[in-house]
C-alpha cells in the first residue's frame, strides 16, 4: 500500500499565511506564494533562479527570503513579471515540480502517523533562516531535506532564535567583531501554530523556579515541518525571553534554559500538537531532557520511574558529534540543579540521583554534570558520524560502560552525507543530467549510477569546472571589494581584489570554523613557502572564510596572523578573506574551488561535510586523514596528509605543514597547470572522475538517511510496544 500526502499540525496556519501573501500577487503569479512558504523551492531546479528573477537586487537585499521579497516587491515589478509569458511558464514548471515532490509516496516502512521527531539546537536550511551556526546545523538541514525527498516521515524540533547566530566583520588589522541582527518571524516563511479558534497555541515549560511560556512556529522543509519554540512573548520576563534570543548563548544559565526549552518544551509541543513520534532522534545531547519529560508521562500513568525510563529508552536514539571532552560542556552542580530542579521533583527522585545520570560516573560527586552522559544513558542507540569518529567515541565514553575494551562499547557510526540537490551547482547538475541515467538524483547512493562519468569527454568535464570557478570568482571579486571598502582599506587594496582574482587560476578554498584545532595556521607555518605558492607563472589563489566563537580569542588571533602578511603584493591580489561565512557563501565556495583544504588536528574532526559538497562540484580534497576523509581517500580521488595522533602538537604541526607544502608544490600545482594541446589538464580531470565515482555515492545524504532508516529508525519500529 502506498501512502501519499499528509497534513501536519499547523497546516491551516500555513495556508492562511500563503493566502495573505497571494493577495499581493497577480493571479498568474499566485503559485509563488505557496512556493515561498516551503523551502522545497530552494532545491528544485530553477527554484532559486525563479525568485531571483522577480527582482534580482531586492532578492539579495531580502537575504534570498522569498516571503520578504514578495512582501516588498513593487506592484509594478509584479505586473512586469506577470506580463512575461516565459516567466509565467517557469512559475508553472516549478509549481508542478513542487506538487510532484509533495505527492510522492511515503517510505512504506515508516508511516507519517508515527514520525521520527528530530531534535536539534540548530537547523541550517537556507541562509534566509538564520537559526544555525555551522556544520551541525547544516547537517540537520540536509537530514530533513533528504527525509522529505525519500519520504521518511519526520518532524524537526528546535528553537526560533530571534537574534540567531552572530554576524562577523573584520577590521583592517584582521580582528573579528561580532554583531547580531533581529529577525522578524513574520517576514520569514513561518506561521504561528494556532488552535481552532485562531489563538496561538502556548506551552508552558518549567525552567529555574519559573514557568516559561512559548509559542510554536511551523516552517516547512518540503514534507518535513519544523516546529520552533519561541519565548519572545510579552508575558515572559526579559530573562525568559532571552532563552530563544541567541544560538549558543554564552551565558551558561541561559544556555541551560535553552536545553530545558528544547527537551521539555519539545516533548510538550509534540504532545500539544497531537503528534506521537515512533522515535526521538537527539542530534547532539542538548535536548536530552526530552527523555525525562516522556518518562514523566508514563509515571503519571502509574509506572515507577525506572520502568518509565526503560520504556522511554526504547524510543530514543542519540547522535554524538563531539570528539573532544571539552566539546561536551559540563556545568556547575548547583547551576544544573537550579535550572532543572523540577525534573527530580516531578519524577519523585532524589536530586543526587538525577545528577548522577548526568555524570560519567554517577557516584563521583566531584564530577560536573553535562548533557552528553544524560543522552548516552537515556538512548537505546548511540552513533558517531564517521567510522573513525565511532572509534574515538567508543574510547571517549568507555568509562561509562563496564566493557573490557573500547571495541565492545555499543556506539556505532553513520557517516554524514550531504543533500545533493542543495549543494551541487548548476554546471555539474546540467552536465550530469546529460550523461547519467534518468532519475539519477534519486539513485545517487548507488555506485552504478555514477559509472557513466567515464563517458564524459574531458573537455566537457573541464568546461563545467571552469564555469563553476568563474561564477565563484565573479562573486568573490564583488564581495571582497565590498568587504575591503567596509573595513576602510585604501582604494588600491580594494582594487587589487578586482584586478587580480582570475577565473583561470588554481583556486584553493579553506572555509571552516576558526577554532584552533582546525589549524588554519598551518597554511602559513612557513610564510616563505606559502608566499611562493602565490607567485607566477603557476600561482594559486586562496579564498578563506570562517567565524571564531565570540569568546575564542585564540581563534581570532589566527586570522590576525594571516592579515600580517597583507603588505605582500601577492597576498593583496591572490588571497581573500571573505567575511561572514554562511550557507550562501559556503555553497558558492564549495562549487567553485578546485582544491578544498582541511587540516584539523587528528582525531578531532568528527566528520566534516564541506569536502563532500566539493566532490559534487568536481573539486578535489586535500585533507588530513581524519573524519570522513579517513574512510574516503583511496589514493586516486584527492590528496592526504597523515592522520597520526601526537601529544607533541608542535612537532605534529611541523610535520603536517611539511606534508602539506610538499603536496602543493610537487603534486597539486604542477598537475593543475599541466595541459594538453587543447588546454585541458587531462590527469587532473582523471582525478575528478575518480573523486566523483568513488565518493559521490558514498557521501550523499540519501546514503546517510538509508543507514539511519535501516540500522537505527526501523530497529525501533520493530521494538515499539515491547516492554523490556
Ligand atoms: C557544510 C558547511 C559546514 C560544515 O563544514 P565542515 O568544516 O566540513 O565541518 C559549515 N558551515 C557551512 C556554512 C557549511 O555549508
Amino acid at each position: 500500500m502506498q501512502v501519499r500526502g499528509h497534513q501536519w499540525p499547523g497546516e491551516e496556519d500555513i495556508h492562511r499565511a500563503v493566502s495573505q501573501l497571494a493577495k499581493r500577487l497577480p493571479p498568474v503569479l499566485e503559485p509563488l506564494a505557496s512556493l515561498a512558504y516551503n523551502y522545497l523551492w530552494s532545491w528544485l531546479p530553477d527554484g532559486p533562479e525563479l525568485f531571483r528573477d522577480v527582482d534580482p537586487l531586492r532578492f539579495i537585499a531580502a537575504q534570498e527570503n522569498p516571503v520578504r521579497l514578495l512582501q516588498e516587491v513593487t506592484p509594478l515589478q509584479l505586473e512586469r513579471c506577470a506580463a512575461d509569458p516565459a516567466f509565467v511558464d517557469r512559475v508553472q514548471q516549478v509549481a508542478s515540480a513542487f506538487q510532484a515532490a509533495m505527492n510522492r509516496p511515503w517510505d512504506p516502512a515508516l508511516l507519517p502517523t508515527s514520525p521520527i521527531a528530530f531534535f536539534c539546537a540548530e537547523f541550517g536550511v537556507h541562509k534566509s533562516m538564520p537559526i544555525y551556526s555551522g556544520g551541525l546545523g547544516i547537517l540537520a538541514g540536509d537530514i530533513v531535506k533528504e527525509a522529505s525527498d525519500m519520504g521518511i516521515p519526520m518532524v524537526g524540533i528546535g528553537l526560533m532564535y530571534r537574534l540567531g547566530y552572530f554576524h562577523q566583520r573584520l577590521d583592517t588589522g584582521g580582528w573579528q567583531h561580532e554583531f547580531w541582527v533581529d529577525t522578524d518571524p513574520d517576514r520569514l516563511p513561518a506561521a504561528l501554530v494556532t488552535n481552532g479558534s485562531g489563538k496561538a497555541i502556548k506551552i508552558e515549560v518549567p525552567v529555574w523556579d519559573t514557568t516559561v511560556t512559548a509559542h510554536i512556529w511551523r516552517v516547512d522543509i518540503g514534507r518535513v515541518p519544523l516546529y520552533l519554540l519561541d519565548t519572545h512573548l510579552e508575558e515572559n520576563s526579559p530573562i525568559q525571553r532571552w532563552i530563544t534570543a541567541r544560538l549558543y548563548e554564552g551565558n551558561h544559565d541561559i544556555r541551560l534554559g535553552q536545553y530545558a526549552m528544547m527537551g521539555i518544551g519539545g516533548i510538550r509541543a509534540l504532545r500539544r500538537l497531537g503528534l506521537e513520534p515512533s522515535t526521538i532522534h537527539l542530534n547532539e545531547g542538548h535536548a536530552a531532557l526530552a527523555a525525562f519529560e516522556k518518562a514523566f508521562q508514563h509515571t503519571e500513568n502509574g509506572d515507577p520511574v525506572w520502568k518509565a525510563l526503560q520504556k522511554v529508552k526504547q524510543t530514543i536514539v542519540f547522535t554524538t558529534h563531539t570528539p573532544v571532552a571539552a566539546g561536551n560542556e559540563t556545568y556547575g552542580t548547583q547551576q544544573f540543579l537550579t535550572a532543572f530542579r523540577n525534573i527530580p521533583e516531578r519524577l519523585g527522585i532524589d536530586p543526587e540521583q538525577f545528577l548522577g545520570q548526568a555524570r560519567i560516573h554517577p557516584m563521583d560527586t566531584t564530577q560536573h554534570p553535562g548533557m552528553t552522559p544524560l543522552a548516552i544513558r537515556l538512548a537505546r542507540s548511540i552513533n558517531g558520524v564517521s567510522r573513525r569518529h565511532g572509534d574515538v567515541a567508543r574510547h571517549m565514553w568507555q568509562p561509562m560502560y563496564n566493557t573490557k575494551t573500547a571495541a565492545e562499547v555499543p556506539i556505532s557510526y553513520v557517516t554524514n552525507g550531504v543533500h545533493l540537490p542543495s549543494w551541487m551547482g548548476k554546471p555539474f547538475r546540467d552536465l550530469l543530467n546529460r550523461y547519467l541515467p534518468e532519475g539519477w538524483v534519486t539513485r545517487a547512493a548507488d555506485p552504478a549510477t555514477w559509472e557513466p562519468i567515464d563517458d564524459i569527454p574531458a573537455a566537457e568535464l573541464w568546461a563545467a569546472r571552469v564555469a563553476s570557478r568563474r561564477s565563484l570568482i565573479d562573486m568573490v571579486r564583488e564581495r571582497s571589494a565590498t568587504d575591503r571598502l567596509r573595513r576602510g582599506e585604501d582604494l588600491d587594496y580594494v582594487q587589487a581584489a578586482f584586478r587580480a582574482l582570475d577565473p583561470n587560476t588554481l583556486t584553493v578554498g579553506f572555509a571552516r570554523r576558526l577554532a584552533a584545532y582546525k589549524r588554519l595556521h598551518l597554511l602559513i607555518h612557513s610564510p616563505g613557502r606559502a608566499l611562493a605558492l602565490l607567485e607566477d607563472p603557476h600561482p594559486l589563489q586562496l579564498l578563506f572564510a570562517g567565524k571564531a566563537h565570540p569568546m575564542d580569542d585564540g581563534g581570532k588571533r589566527i586570522v590576525q596572523a594571516m592579515f600580517s602578511l597583507k603588505p605582500s603584493p601577492r597576498v593583496r591580489e591572490r588571497v581573500a578573506f571573505l567575511e561572514d561565512y554562511d550557507a550562501g557563501l559556503g555553497a558558492a565556495l564549495v562549487s567553485g574551488c578546485d582544491v578544498w583544504i582541511n587540516l584539523p588536528r587528528p582525531p578531532l574532526e568528527a566528520s566534516g561535510t564541506s569536502g563532500m559538497k566539493v566532490v559534487l562540484n568536481g573539486g578535489l580534497n586535500l585533507s588530513v586523514l581524519d573524519g570522513w576523509w579517513a574512510e574516503a581517500y583511496n589514493g586516486r580521488n584527492g590528496w592526504a596528509v597523515s592522520g597520526d595522533v601526537d601529544h607533541d602538537t608542535t612537532a605534529q604541526d611541523t610535520r603536517h605543514a611539511e606534508e602539506f607544502y610538499e603536496l602543493m608544490e610537487s603534486v597539486v600545482v604542477p598537475l593543475f597547470y599541466s595541459r594538453n594541446e587543447h588546454g585541458i589538464p587531462v590527469l587532473w580531470v582523471e582525478r575528478i572522475r575518480a573523486s566523483l565515482k568513488s565518493l559521490a555515492p558514498q557521501f550523499v545524504a540519501s546514503r546517510m538517511l538509508r543507514d539511519y532508516r535501516d540500522d537505527i529508525y526501523t530497529q525501533n519500529a520493530r521494538n515499539s510496544g515491547e516492554t523490556p
